[in-house]
C-alpha cells in the first residue's frame, strides 16, 4: 500500500493521541455509514489503549446501523446535549471524522469550534475549512473509513485493530461506495478489504444489514416513488424524483427509507444524473447522483448554495417543493454543456398506468 499521508502529520497526531486521555469523535449530521463507521471504528481502536473515548452525533444515526458494534452507546446530541457538551467541554482532544466544515454539525457544529480541545479533521470531502491542528483531508478517496484505516496502518497500529474496529471501518468503505460499485478503482481498497477481512469482518452481514435491510413501508416507498413519481427529462439525460410529506406519512416514512432512491434512475441507459427531492418539515431536501464525472455538486452550490463530491451532492432548499422542482427544470437546459459527448439513447417510452 502507497504510503500517501504526510509522515510529518502522522507523526503530529501520534504525539497528540498519546497525551490525549479524553477523547471525542464526531461526524456530520444525518450521519450516514461512513460517519459512524468512521468514528466508532477510531474508537474502538482507542479504547485498546485505555482512552477515555465517546462518539458524539449531531442527530440519531440510522436504524440499519444498528448492528455496529458500539451502536448504543453513541452520544446523539438531540437526545442528551447537556452530557454531550460536557464530554466535548472536557476533551483534550476531538477528531472530526467525514466532514469539511463545522456547519455540517447542525447545532453541535459551535460547540465543538468553541472548545478547547486539539483537534483533528481526517475527511474525503472537497476543500475543507481551516478550524482543526491537524487536517488530514483526501478528496480522492473512496471513504473516510479507507482514510482512517490508512492513518492506523500509518501509525502502526493495524496490529491492534479489533474486530469490532475492523467491521465499522469496513461499513463505511461499503456504503460510501455502494457495496464497491463506485469510486472503487483504485487497487488499494481492495488490498485494505484484504486486511480487514483477516480481522474476521463477516462482509455478507455488512451488506446485508447496511444496504439492503428496509421495511416493507420503505420498499414500498420505493416502488411508488418509481412508478409514480419519475420524471425523465429525455433531452438532458436527468431524472427527477419528488416525494411530499402526505406520501411520505402514508408509507410510514423514518429517516433512512429513501436512501439510496436516488440512484435508481441512474441504472436507465443513457440517464447522466439523478435528482431527489424530498419535502421536509421546513425544507425541500435535494440530493444528486450521477455517472461519468458529471458535476451534480455544481448544481447543487449553483441552485441551492450546497456542494458534495462531483457525483454524489445534495443541499437544502427553503421553500415549497414546487418552487424548487420548478427551479431545477428551469435550469436544466444550464448544464447540458457537461453531459458527455457521446450521447446514448436513452429507452424511455412513456407507460400509462
Ligand atoms: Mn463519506
Amino acid at each position: 500500500m502507497n504510503r500517501i499521508i504526510d509522515s510529518t502529520d502522522l507523526k503530529r497526531f501520534e504525539a497528540l493521541l498519546s497525551k490525549s486521555n479524553r477523547i471525542v469523535l464526531t461526524c456530520h449530521v444525518r450521519p450516514d455509514g461512513d460517519a459512524v463507521g468512521s468514528t466508532l471504528g477510531f474508537a474502538h481502536l482507542l479504547k485498546q489503549f485505555g482512552k477515555n473515548v465517546v462518539v458524539v452525533t449531531p442527530d440519531m444515526p440510522p436504524r440499519s446501523l444498528a448492528f455496529l458494534p458500539g451502536f448504543k452507546d453513541i452520544a446523539v446530541y438531540t437526545c442528551h446535549d447537556p452530557y454531550c457538551e460536557r464530554v466535548i467541554e472536557e476533551a483534550d482532544l476531538i477528531i472530526c471524522c467525514d466532514f469539511n466544515k463545522l456547519s455540517r454539525q447542525d447545532q453541535l457544529g459551535p460547540i465543538v469550534g468553541a472548545s478547547s480541545a486539539k483537534k483533528v479533521l481526517i475527511d474525503h470531502h472537497q476543500q475543507p475549512d481551516n478550524f482543526a491542528d491537524i487536517t488530514f483531508s483526501f478528496p480522492e478517496m473512496s471513504s473516510t473509513c479507507e482514510l482512517v484505516f490508512r492513518i492506523i496502518a500509518g501509525l502502526g497500529l493495524y496490529k491492534d485493530m479489533n474486530l469490532d474496529s475492523a467491521t465499522c471501518l469496513l461499513t463505511g468503505i461499503i456504503t460510501d461506495t455502494r457495496n464497491f460499485s463506485v469510486n472503487c478503482n483504485n487497487d488499494e481498497i481492495y488490498e485494505i478489504l484484504g486486511h480487514l477481512l483477516k480481522k474476521g469482518c463477516d462482509k455478507s452481514m455488512i451488506v446485508r444489514e447496511s444496504l439492503m435491510s428496509k421495511s416493507y413501508g420503505a420498499l414500498k416507498l420505493r416502488a411508488y416513488a418509481l412508478l409514480h413519481k419519475l420524471e425523465i427529462f429525455e433531452k438532458h439525460r436527468a431524472a427527477i424524483i419528488t416525494i411530499n410529506k402526505e406520501e411520505l406519512k402514508k408509507f410510514h416514512y423514518e429517516r433512512g427509507d429513501c436512501e439510496g432512491l436516488v440512484n435508481e434512475p441512474l441504472e436507465i441507459r443513457g440517464i447522466v444524473y439523478s435528482i431527489f427531492l424530498r419535502e421536509d418539515a421546513d425544507c425541500v431536501k435535494v440530493s444528486a447522483r450521477s455517472v461519468n464525472d458529471f458535476p451534480v455538486s455544481t448544481i447543487c452550490e449553483e441552485l441551492f448554495g450546497g456542494g458534495g463530491h462531483i457525483q454524489a451532492a445534495g443541499a437544502e432548499f427553503k421553500g415549497t417543493l414546487k418552487e424548487c422542482h420548478d427551479l431545477i427544470v428551469e435550469h436544466l437546459r444550464d448544464y447540458d454543456r457537461f453531459l458527455p459527448s457521446r450521447q446514448d439513447k436513452i429507452d424511455f417510452f412513456e407507460i400509462d398506468l
